[in-house]
């Protein structure tokens, strides 16, 4: 298989890879928000509250953006106050989609019976391996270093979930797809690439894998992906993909709609399916030509994570026997995404924007030591 770089040039750009009708929650900051957030405020939890239009996660968010004399006012009146912004920066189309996707999850609750019910609260002992547990509690760059290894630029690999947490959760997946066959479900895939696998977050897994983001996954991205908002992630989507003969048997080029992506493989038995990576771009340079050292394959291994940069260009290879389940958690930031809209250049993290900048440098160092030059020559 090529991977040298003539034959990345030759590679059909990539595709974003977003997730179809399961939508995005981006928000506007309008006036009525401050534009820097009050650090020192502790956001309220909007959990609880059933029958949101918008995640309850990206209220807490929001909250430190609101003028002062909002952030003591009650837990009503915030809401009240965050869902006006939300809905004038929502149109009506976005509205009736994410309505029609409510009415879809309701109506997937409401029939299927889970199998495994444990897996619907996040149990960390049970879930995680004991390094990683004891990673994250300690929560420093130190820590998270002792248990990942970089092998290429902003590509994070860790041991992350116990055998019996990854099996499980197989078990859960099977048993959703046979509900979805045996009733004849019209099932909504996970994004426009994948045919097959589900969406964990349409049967229920929402508020497990929200904690996961939130407790596990932000500390390590506020630390590894600061540039990429990756302290103020709010938002996911999750889902698992499979891939064998009689599945999907590989992925194309592509980026993925969100700022960091943790992917975990969970068995079963399988050959092939490679990873290949091939730098990080920003929407302009998406297709840009992809320079050696950012040529990098990852091979899977139940139970190990990794985690890059939402635009970080990959693809799957194909696996070329027995199956693959891979867990996919999308995160995403709504106020990267915002702030996002205002800027030009992301030489902070769009590896092309980087080297068009150190080129323009280059070049300004180059005419200043012309000028130099010419003007000893005249004085000499
Ligand atoms: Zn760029």
């Amino acid at each position: 298989m090529a991977t040298d770089g003539a034959a990345d040039r030759r590679r059909p750009p990539p595709q974003t890879l977003s997730a179809g009708n399961n939508g995005n929650c981006v928000m506007s900051l309008s006036n009525r928000l401050r534009l820097m957030p009050n650090k020192d405020h502790k956001a309220e939890s909007y959990e609880d509250l059933e029958q949101l239009e918008f995640s309850p996660l990206l209220f807490s968010s929001l909250e430190r953006y609101l003028p002062p004399t909002m952030l003591n006012a009650s837990r009503d009146l915030k809401l009240q106050y965050m869902r006006d912004i939300l809905l004038r920066y929502s149109p009506e189309s976005e509205r009736t989609r994410v309505q029609r996707h409510r009415e879809y999850r309701q109506k997937i609750i409401t029939h299927y019976q889970p199998l495994q019910r444990e897996l619907y609260t996040l149990q960390a002992e049970k879930f995680f391996v004991p390094s990683f547990l004891r990673a994250i509690s300690e929560n420093t760059e130190d820590s998270f270093r002792s248990i990942l290894s970089e092998p290429s630029p902003g590509v994070y690999t860790f041991e992350m979930l116990q055998p019996d947490f990854c099996d499980l959760l197989v078990t859960e997946v099977e048993n959703f797809q046979g509900w979805v066959h045996e009733t004849n479900f019209r099932v909504m895939r996970p994004n426009t690439m994948n045919k097959y696998g589900c969406v964990l977050d349409d049967f229920g897994l929402e508020t497990m894998l929200d904690k996961l983001m939130e407790d596990f996954i932000r500390p390590m991205s506020k630390v590894f992906f600061p540039e990429v908002g990756g302290s103020t992630l709010d938002t996911h989507h999750g889902f698992v993909v499979e891939y064998g003969i009689d599945r999907d048997v590989e992925l194309g080029f592509h980026v993925d709609d969100s700022e960091v992506t943790l992917n975990v493989c969970l068995g079963k038995q399988f050959s092939g399916g490679d990873l290949f990576f091939r730098g990080v771009r920003c929407d302009k340079h998406v297709n840009s030509e992809t320079q050696s050292e950012e040529i990098f394959d990852y091979p899977h291994v139940p139970g190990h994570a990794i985690l890059h940069h939402g635009r970080h260009r990959h693809g799957a290879r194909a696996t070329t026997s027995g199956r693959r389940v891979n867990l996919l958690l999308w995160c995403r930031s709504s106020v990267f995404r915002e702030l996002k809209k205002y800027q030009k250049d992301f030489s902070n993290w769009c590896g092309e924007c980087k080297r068009e900048k150190k080129e323009r440098q280059r070049q300004s160092i180059a005419a200043t030591k012309l000028e130099i030059l010419k003007i000893n020559g005249q004085t000499a």
